[in-house]
């Protein structure tokens, strides 16, 4: 009698999937950055500018922060040593949280070593197999694969669509099951806002609850730099606080981890429940530190900001004029569409060789056809570094399938063997 039919290994598979990637210009490799993360930067020697990090305040290599970091190392060492639970919650983390508790003006915050960490931990600790998640399509992938943990019924509704959001929270009520809806509050890869105060009617009208990921708002938008929701909270007609908000604090903060601000009752409820967060270390204390810091700053200077959206508005303004054909965003993510993995490439290609850092984003972190220029502005950069940029996007443009740019391509090229690995993984 014959065995079973051999088949190939399992990295034999794993290799001839990466095969299939390099085919596809969708392979992504990384480039070691020399020295602090900045606007100006070395990389493999050659110096640039920077355009694509999410260091939107220019806290990231701040001294400052680098200080307060220095101070918790020599008075607490490097490591936490445990999850909180356990022996690692250090006062740090505690100060911290009250903080960012006091600055939201919430009840209760809660800190993750990571956003990642901290959807996972929450929408599974939530979620039951009867509820009904309830997902913008375009959310970020921790709130998706945390969704598929929960073992929660997810309805993913298209981008913005109210009218979808209504129905799939009418219907979770009308079915006696609990649903929560969750959206970024500004798309990490389009840079629009979620509408907030509409969502957060539909959760009241039919009685779902509403979690809020503000990754990319927190400490930019804002006249206080709380963030999207309160942008988008209006004097008149308050917005009520979701029942989750988490935020990052590896972004506009430059430091890293995460946080949930909810009621007493929810975070009580992580404390027991979140497997992300009661099964893992805790973060180191000096990184807790230098968040401090950069909270301090992020409300002592709102000059930061100011700086921000100036540079925001120069660089739509430019655009504008070049005719380029941005989106309506008016965060400091401003994507450039470009349609084909390929066409996304040779651009981030010609502006690195012109000294500008522009990752090309493709599938899987956008839909396919929708490759792009992911372009984000920051405090610290300077009007000539915008200027010369948008003289290089001009330039790079022209060289690109100079007569159909405007428009995004619908399917994406295959067979370009062009892997430059200008990228980002997100
Ligand atoms: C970056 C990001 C996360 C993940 O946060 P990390 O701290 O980087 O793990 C979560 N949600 C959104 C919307 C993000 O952009």
């Amino acid at each position: 009698m014959d065995g079973p039919t051999p088949h190939p290994g399992l990295e034999q598979r794993l290799a001839a999937e990466l095969k299939q990637l390099r085919a596809e210009d969708l392979y992504r490799v990384r480039r070691a950055v020399e020295g602090g993360h900045g606007v100006a930067l070395t990389v493999q020697g050659k110096p640039c500018i920077n355009f694509c990090s999410n260091d939107y305040l220019g806290l990231a290599a701040d001294p400052r922060l680098a200080e307060a970091a220095k101070r918790a190392l020599d008075a607490s060492g490097t490591g936490s040593g445990a999850s909180a639970l356990v022996s690692g919650y250090n006062r740090e983390h505690a100060r911290l949280e009250e903080e960012l508790a006091e600055f939201l003006q919430r009840p209760r915050v809660l800190l993750f070593s990571t956003g990642w960490a901290a959807n996972l931990g929450v929408l599974r600790a939530l979620l039951r197999r009867d509820d009904v998640l309830v997902a913008d399509e375009l959310n970020h992938a921790s709130l998706i694969d945390g969704g598929r943990l929960s073992g929660a019924e997810c309805v993913r509704v298209p981008h913005g669509n109210l009218g979808g959001f209504g129905r799939a929270l009418r219907e979770a009520r009308d079915a006696g099951r609990q649903a929560l809806l969750v959206t970024d509050a500004v798309f990490s890869m389009d840079g629009d806002l979620a509408d907030l105060p509409a969502l957060s009617t539909l959760c009241e009208a039919y009685e779902g609850n509403l979690m809020v990921d503000d990754a990319h708002g927190f400490g930019v938008l804002g006249e206080r730099g709380q963030g999207s929701l309160d942008l988008l909270s209006h004097p008149a007609a308050p917005l009520p606080p979701p029942l989750v908000h988490v935020a990052t604090l590896g972004k506009s903060l430059g430091a890293a981890g995460a946080f949930v601000a909810g009621s007493d009752t929810l975070i009580e409820y992580l404390i027991q429940r979140a497997r992300s967060w009661v099964f893992s270390t805790a973060p180191p204390p000096a990184i807790a530190a230098a968040a401090r810091a950069a909270l301090r700053i992020v409300q002592a200077e709102p000059q930061r900001r100011e700086a921000l959206h100036a540079n925001i508005h120069r660089f739509r303004s430019g655009a504008a004029q070049l005719g380029l054909n941005l989106s309506s965003s008016e965060t400091p993510i401003q994507p450039l569409v470009l349609g084909a993995a390929e066409r996304a490439l040779s651009l981030s290609r010609h502006l690195y060789e012109q000294g500008y850092w522009v990752a090309a984003i493709r599938p899987p972190t956008v839909p396919r056809g929708t490759s792009r220029l992911r372009i984000t502005l920051s405090a610290a950069h300077t009007s000539g570094q915008i200027d010369g940029l948008l003289e290089a996007l001009a330039d790079g443009l022209r060289q690109v399938n100079s007569d159909q740019w405007l428009v995004a391509s619908k399917g994406e090229t295959t067979a370009s063997t062009n892997h430059w690995p200008l990228t980002t993984s997100h």
